[in-house]
């Protein structure tokens, strides 16, 4: 579903993605595990085209994004973003509009869907990510572990094919990781494709077919859980996990 090839970017002369490959299943859930300034980020933004890679390829569902390091025309760059959802650290919600408007917006700018549709979707989202109650508040009302789930509610209002989370949980009290998790595993449970970057190891033990391990713009290892925490074959990795767990 996901086709990652030989991604390269660099800022100035900082090389931050080093040929970069993988490859995710329709229904997969991928964890992205490394040490801060790994490049983890710049890589999921480069899916999303808020990053502009150097070199490689980006193929979504038969649809390239990128390839070998052209970019197609500006039409399939939406048609190809579209595709994806994306969850950031920091929530990103728009501070002047309810939770219902935050979740309607993109739906009716972008997908001209009418009143009724997006209304009926996002009371369908709230109540899946237990908000059905906080539809007329404001984003400054709300905890974090609450905007995050309306980020991720707001994401998923565009039915993507695939979701993307950075970190969704490292801005959060350590009291409140737990419900947005809860949200993501649900999402896994329903086969919905994902690509989590993330710092929880045992939530990316428990969730993830593949788990990524990143280092220093590259990809070390890729695994199951089980290969890569119980036997993990390189070095870097061990020390990572050790430094981690
Ligand atoms: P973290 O775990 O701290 O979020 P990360 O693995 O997500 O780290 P990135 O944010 O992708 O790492 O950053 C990779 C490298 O690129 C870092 O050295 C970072 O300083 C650098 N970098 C990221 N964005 C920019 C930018 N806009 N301009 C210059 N350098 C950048
Ligand atoms: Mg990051």
């Amino acid at each position: 579903m996901v086709e990652v090839s030989n991604l390269k970017k660099s800022f100035g002369t900082l090389e931050v993605l080093n040929n970069v490959s993988f490859e995710v299943k329709k229904g997969e859930v991928v964890a992205v595990i490394g040490p801060s300034g790994s490049g983890k980020s710049t890589m999921l933004r480069s899916l999303v085209h808020l990053e502009q890679v150097s070199g490689g390829s980006i193929c979504v569902e038969g649809d390239y994004l990128v390839k070998e390091g052209v970019y197609t025309n500006q039409q399939g760059i939406k048609r190809v973003t579209s595709k994806m959802g994306m969850v950031f650290q920091h929530f990103h919600l728009f501070p002047h509009l309810t939770v219902r408007g935050n979740l309607e917006l993109a739906p009716r700018l972008v997908k001209g869907e009418t009143k009724e549709e997006s209304r009926k979707k996002a009371e369908e989202l709230l109540q899946k990510v237990g908000l059905a109650d906080k539809a007329e508040v404001y984003p400054a009302k709300l905890s974090g572990g609450q905007k995050q789930r309306v980020a991720i509610a707001r994401a998923l209002m565009m039915s993507p094919a695939i979701m993307l989370f950075d970190e969704p949980t490292s801005a959060l009290d350590p009291e409140l990781t737990g419900e947005v998790l809860q949200v993501i595993k649900q999402l896994a449970r329903e086969h919905m494709t994902m690509i989590v970057v993330t710092h929880e190891m045992g939530f990316a033990r428990e969730v993830a077919d593949q788990i990524i391990f990143m280092d220093n713009g590259e990809i070390i290892e890729v695994g199951t859980p089980d290969q890569l925490f119980l036997n993990p074959r390189f070095e870097r990795t061990k020390a990572f996990l050790q430094r981690s767990l």
